[in-house]
C-alpha cells in the first residue's frame, strides 16, 4: 500500500500518518521529520534546511529528491509506505512519479485532508505551545500557508488527473478523521 497524504500545515497529516502506519504496518516517511532530525544532528543537510524551514520556505527540490531516492530505495518500503510532506510542488510530484516508476512501486492512492484556514491557525497555535517547533511562529505559519496555497495545492490536481485522489474532511476528533481515512483506504490491497 503506497499512499501519499496531502494537506495544509496543521491539517493533522502527521498525526493521521502515525495512526495509519500502526494499522497498515508500513513505514511512515515524513520529510519534515527527516529534516528536523538532520537539523538536530547538525548535519550539512540539517543546517541548510533549518535556514529555510524556519522561514517556512521549501528546501530545494534537488536536495529533497536525493533524500527521497535514498529513503525509498531501502528494503523496508517493499510492502508500502505512507508519504507525509512530499511531494510539495509539481516538480516534486513529477520526480516522485519517475522515481517510483523506476522502482516499479507506483502510488496507489493520494489522500487530501481538507480543512479551512481558521481551524489550521488554531491548531498550530496549540501545537506551538505543546511542541515548541521553531517554524510554528505566527509569521512563519502565514508563509507556510501561502507556500501551500501557491505550490502544494496544485499537487492534489496532479493526482486527481491520474484518478488517484480522495478527499477526506479534516475536522473533528483524531479518531473521527482516522475512521474516515480507513473507510476510504482499500484494505483488501493491504493484505496482498
Ligand atoms: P507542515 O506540513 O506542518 O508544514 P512538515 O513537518 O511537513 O510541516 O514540514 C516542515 C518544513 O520542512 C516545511 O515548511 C519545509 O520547509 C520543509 N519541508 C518538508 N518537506 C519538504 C519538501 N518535500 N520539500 C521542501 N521542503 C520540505
Amino acid at each position: 500500500m503506497r499512499i501519499v497524504l496531502l494537506g495544509p500545515p496543521g491539517s493533522g497529516k502527521g498525526t493521521q500518518a502515525a495512526l495509519l502506519v500502526e494499522q497498515l504496518e508500513v513505514p511512515h516517511i515524513s520529510t519534515g521529520a527527516i529534516l528536523r532530525d538532520a537539523t538536530k544532528k547538525g548535519t550539512q543537510l540539517g543546517l541548510q534546511a533549518k535556514a529555510l524551514t524556519d522561514k517556512g520556505e521549501l528546501v530545494p527540490d534537488n536536495v529533497m529528491s536525493e533524500l527521497l531516492e535514498e529513503r525509498l530505495g531501502s528494503d523496508d518500503v517493499d510492502n508500502g509506505f505512507i508519504l507525509d510532506g512530499y511531494p510539495r510542488n509539481l516538480a516534486q510530484a513529477s520526480s516522485l512519479e519517475a522515481l517510483l516508476e523506476r522502482l516499479e512501486k507506483p502510488i496507489d492512492q493520494a489522500i487530501l485532508i481538507d480543512i479551512d484556514d481558521d481551524q489550521i491557525i488554531k491548531r498550530i497555535a496549540r501545537r506551538a505551545l505543546e511542541e515548541g517547533r521553531a517554524d510554528d511562529t505566527e509569521e512563519t505559519v502565514r508563509n507556510r500557508l501561502r507556500v501551500y496555497a501557491e505550490q502544494t495545492a496544485p499537487v492534489a490536481d496532479f493526482y486527481a488527473e491520474r484518478g488517484l485522489l480522495t478527499k477526506v474532511l479534516g475536522e473533528g476528533s483524531r479518531n473521527e478523521i482516522f475512521q474516515r481515512l480507513l473507510s476510504i483506504i482499500n484494505l483488501d490491497a493491504v493484505s496482498q
